[in-house]
């Protein structure tokens, strides 16, 4: 019984092929779609494709113009960071690519104990983050699913002198519905899974033993999650090991299924590509690996495609990638992060799940995105004041949501600098916060300079 899907969801592999199978660029057709996308009501499968075609640098141009602009529509120079905390590296399962896969002997495994887990809570508030995406691989400590419940629970009590966790993400493995139910009294914001690929072919070849096998329990995943209640949800795809192409269709057929049978799709969709990693062969030499230029494009169709919907991007891309990203549609970032358990502890990078490709503290991060312009923000105002899920996009939608979101980035802004960033950060952080407070609409900028100040008096936790 507890193994019931609670649900269905078809991928229409023909369908998407054929969308795949007429290449040709027509570009009055591609121009009609990114007009269609500066309206910022998302786009249809049939638009999707047409974006695809794109291959001259114009067009491609056009594309990245359109996302741009519909990007800071949406998102102004907000930009939101969060710190993956790895729990445990113990797992059941033989996923290719992963370096936690069972058969790999050089990884030590490990689950951190409550005080482990406190002690790299307090490392993470301490570098000043608020908002943690906690991480394990599957299978768990004696204890079972019990184990990282009580992992939230230590997270969310474990205080330091400047600050605490505000909000917790979690990336399991897929849940019971009895076990959602669980998660969602733990007071989790977003439930993140990924599905990998959505090609079931490539999915039953790269995933050889474990319960991970079973390409319908984990699609399912997200419709027993949503059934418990748990009404932010975060999908994804593990870009390199088929056509990033049919990913990205196949991605909003599950997307558009969260629509029809719940009212609202995924809250956020994240665009892991597969990174080096140890004791798997297939990462070194993904199977279908997604060029810089073709995850540019995806980012952009991706934005075009879900304006509303949150797309993240970790710490597996370099800084200069990152940078790009920020403009084309990616509104959250990981930063500073370790990939292994008790990595902040340690200082140290060693087995980790797969190799970064951006090493800097988030001091250093934050200085170089408000170089940029961006505003980082701590902020976790919408889940805490009940703003999830559907009440989350109605806001969103008719474009409200984001007068909350800029005063709530300048505050949790404005508190970072109090207590976390170096000198230089302060320097360029404080002009940014002020500038962006002078340009404000008259209507907004007093609030914005009462919140900032406030936060400068000494106030804490300031939001609305
Ligand atoms: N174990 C759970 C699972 O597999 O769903 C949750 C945590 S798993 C550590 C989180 C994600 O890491 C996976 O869903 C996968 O997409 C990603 N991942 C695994 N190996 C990777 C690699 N070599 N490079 C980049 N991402 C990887
Ligand atoms: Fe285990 Fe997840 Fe890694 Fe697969 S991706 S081996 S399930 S930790």
């Amino acid at each position: 019984m507890s193994d019931e899907l609670y649900g269905t969801v078809t991928i229409d592999e023909d369908a998407i092929q054929n969308a795949l199978d007429h290449s040709s660029e027509d570009h009055a057709h591609i121009r009609e779609v990114l007009a269609k996308a500066l309206e910022l009501k998302g786009l249809n499968a049939d638009d999707v494709a047409a974006l695809m075609r794109i291959q001259s640098q114009e067009l491609e141009e056009e594309l990245f113009e359109t996302a741009r602009k519909a990007k800071m529509e949406i998102y102004g120079r907000r930009l939101v960071l969060f710190a993956p905390l790895y729990v445990s590296n113990l797992c059941a399962n033989d996923c290719t690519y992963c370096a936690f896969r069972s058969k790999n002997k050089a990884v030590k495994r490990r689950a951190l104990s409550q005080e482990e887990v406190a002690e790299e809570t307090r490392i993470i508030i301490n570098q000043g983050h608020k908002r943690i995406l906690l991480v394990a691989g599957e299978s768990y400590p004696r204890e079972g699913i019990e184990y990282a419940f009580k992992c939230i629970d230590t997270i969310y009590n474990t205080k330091s002198e400047w600050g605490e966790v505000r909000r917790i993400n979690v990336n399991l493995a897929p849940l019971t519905l009895d076990e959602f139910q669980g998660l969602k009294d733990r007071r989790i914001g977003t439930y993140q899974l990924f599905q990998e690929t959505y090609h079931r072919d490539t999915y039953s070849k790269v995933h050889l033993s474990g319960k991970k096998r079973d390409f319908d329990w984990r699609i399912t995943a997200m419709d027993r999650a949503m059934l418990a209640g748990i009404d932010d949800v975060g999908i994804g795809v593990l870009f390199g090991l088929y056509d990033w192409r049919f990913e990205l269709l196949a991605l909003l057929q599950h997307n558009t299924h969260l629509e029809e049978r719940f009212g609202v799709g995924c809250h956020t969709i994240s665009v892991p590509r597969i990174e080096p990693a140890v004791g798997s062969d297939l990462s070194e030499h993904p199977p279908v690996p997604v060029s810089d230029k073709d995850f540019r494009k995806l980012i952009a169709i991706l934005r075009l495609t879900v304006p509303y919907t949150g797309i993240i991007l970790s710490t597996r891309e370099n800084p200069e990638m990152r940078r790009e990203a920020l403009a084309l549609g990616v509104s959250q970032i990981s930063a500073g992060s370790r990939t292994n358990p008790g990595g902040y502890h340690e200082e140290s990078y060693d087995m980790s799940q797969f190799s970064l490709g951006d090493h800097r503290s988030l001091d250093e991060v934050v200085e170089d995105i408000a170089h940029l312009g961006y505003i980082p923000s701590f902020c976790t105002g919408c889940y805490r004041l009940g703003r999830t899920g559907k009440d989350f996009m109605d806001l969103a939608k008719p474009g409200l949501i984001k007068h909350y979101c800029e005063i709530n980035a300048l505050s949790t802004f404005a508190e970072f600098l109090e207590h976390f960033a170096s000198p230089a950060t302060q320097e360029v952080g404080n002009e940014l916060i002020d500038r962006i407070i002078e340009e404000q609409p008259p209507t907004r900028k007093e609030r914005a300079s009462t919140v900032v100040r406030k936060v400068r008096a000494g106030d804490r936790d300031v939001y609305v």
